[in-house]
């Protein structure tokens, strides 16, 4: 090991730890689901985006087992070289008539749709316009791209803020294309991004718009088909991602939009072009979901319920949920010190909940973040507001912001 990176690691570790901002990841004993066995005890997950409970559904587990008994468990290739089977043909076909769209790609996370998709469609006589609030992927895709993109030069607006975004459209018009991009329903705070208002803009002022709808997927709109879906905007969002990851319960993101944006990407989309294809089992997985979604409106009713019980019963008890529109809820502590010390008690009162703390969120703005979902019973959701109740006293946190 070279000495001076390992002192290198070293130093910034430490700093990490100074600054409260280490994280140490929790090893669940336990498939995902309202309570996980972590470290031999029982405790309340808060922590998954599992929202539909479909991580553990017998449907889609089965459907993942057939599959690996049809075609293996690995597919061999990159999509375009050899590693497209059946499965995976099927699972896009599936995708694209449930978001009503002509086409969609799939990638092996939305992570890497992100990262595949934004740069291809843009150019160095482009201007990506963001909304402050995007996601990290979002972000790391915005910088590979050779288009113009940075808030130094005005080109991201403040959270969720037409009047600027408007702005910044006005005084964009000499670049060839302009791309507005935003989360659907913004990861950290929960809360729902004004597409109707963006597309308005959008197509007053000759933009097209790219919407992240990770967690959007599987809980907003017709079965979960997303914020697009939700406004009633069906043919007037140019790009859409969508997760597999999270409500969907197993691993993929993919883009939905025109067949051509479809056949660009499989020729310009460099995850698709240089990374393996999903094991089919994964494909096979995701049609199962896929099925559980369009024919069971169970789950999503239950994840509803339950988010409605869960934000009225915080805010009820005087935390601050930040304006939280969806199953995402933060509990506002500000400190990263304080969220972390909450944390800390809230595992041990029984509840997994993480302390969201800079960089996935600005400085001084930490949270516990909690996501209720379909598998949680309404006792899970009672005992884990008890031990939120009992922490705040203990630590004698201050109400709201
Ligand atoms: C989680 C998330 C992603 C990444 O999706 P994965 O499928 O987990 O890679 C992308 N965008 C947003 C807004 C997310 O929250």
């Amino acid at each position: 090991m070279n000495a001076s990176l390992e002192s290198w690691l070293r130093e910034q570790l430490e700093t990490l730890k100074r600054q409260n901002l280490y994280k140490v990841p929790k090893i669940l004993d336990s498939a995902a689901g309202g309570r996980v066995l972590i470290g031999g005890r029982d405790v309340v997950n808060l922590s998954s985006n599992n929202y539909l409970g479909l991580a553990n559904h017998p449907k889609v587990r089965q459907a993942a087992a057939e599959a690996i008994e049809r075609w293996g468990v690995g597919a061999g290739a990159v999509r375009w070289i050899g590693g497209t089977m059946q499965v995976h043909a099927e699972l896009e076909e599936r995708l694209a008539k449930f978001k009503s769209v002509e086409a969609v790609l799939v990638f092996t996370s939305g992570f890497t749709a992100n990262s595949g998709c934004i740069p291809a469609v843009v150019t160095e006589d482009d201007v990506i316009i963001s909304d402050e609030l995007n996601h990290a992927s979002i972000i790391d895709g915005v910088r590979l791209g050779s288009a113009k993109y940075k808030k130094s030069d005005g080109f991201v607006y403040a959270h969720k803020n037409l009047e600027e975004l408007e702005a910044i459209l006005k005084r964009t018009q000499s670049f060839k294309r302009r791309m507005i991009i935003t989360d659907g329903v913004f990861s950290m705070d929960g809360d729902i991004a004004p597409l109707p208002g963006i597309v308005q803009l959008a197509e007053r002022h000759d933009a097209f718009v790219m919407v992240d709808d990770a967690h959007a997927s599987g809980v907003l709109g017709r079965n979960g088909a997303g914020s697009t879906s939700h406004f009633n905007l069906y043919g007037r969002v140019d790009i859409q991602l969508g997760t597999l990851s999270k409500a969907f319960g197993v691993v993929g993101g993919y883009i939905a939009g025109s067949a051509s944006l479809k056949d660009w990407l499989i020729n310009r989309g460099r995850p698709y072009l240089f990374s393996t294809a999903h094991p089919p089992m994964v494909a096979a997985a995701l049609i199962a979901a896929l099925d559980v979604m369009e024919t069971d409106p169970e789950p999503m009713r239950r994840l509803w319920d339950n988010t409605r019980w869960w934000k009225a019963a915080l805010t009820e008890a005087g935390f601050d949920t930040m304006g939280s529109e969806t199953p995402i809820t933060p509990v506002y502590v500000g400190d990263e010190g304080a969220a972390q010390e909450m944390e800390r008690r809230l595992w041990d009162e029984g509840v997994f909940a993480l302390a969201i703390v800079y960089p996935t969120v600005a400085r001084g703005k930490a949270r516990i973040r909690t996501m209720p979902s379909a598998a949680h019973t309404p006792e899970d959701l009672a005992f884990a507001l008890e031990a939120f109740k009992k922490v705040r006293d203990q630590m004698a946190l201050p109400a709201g912001r």
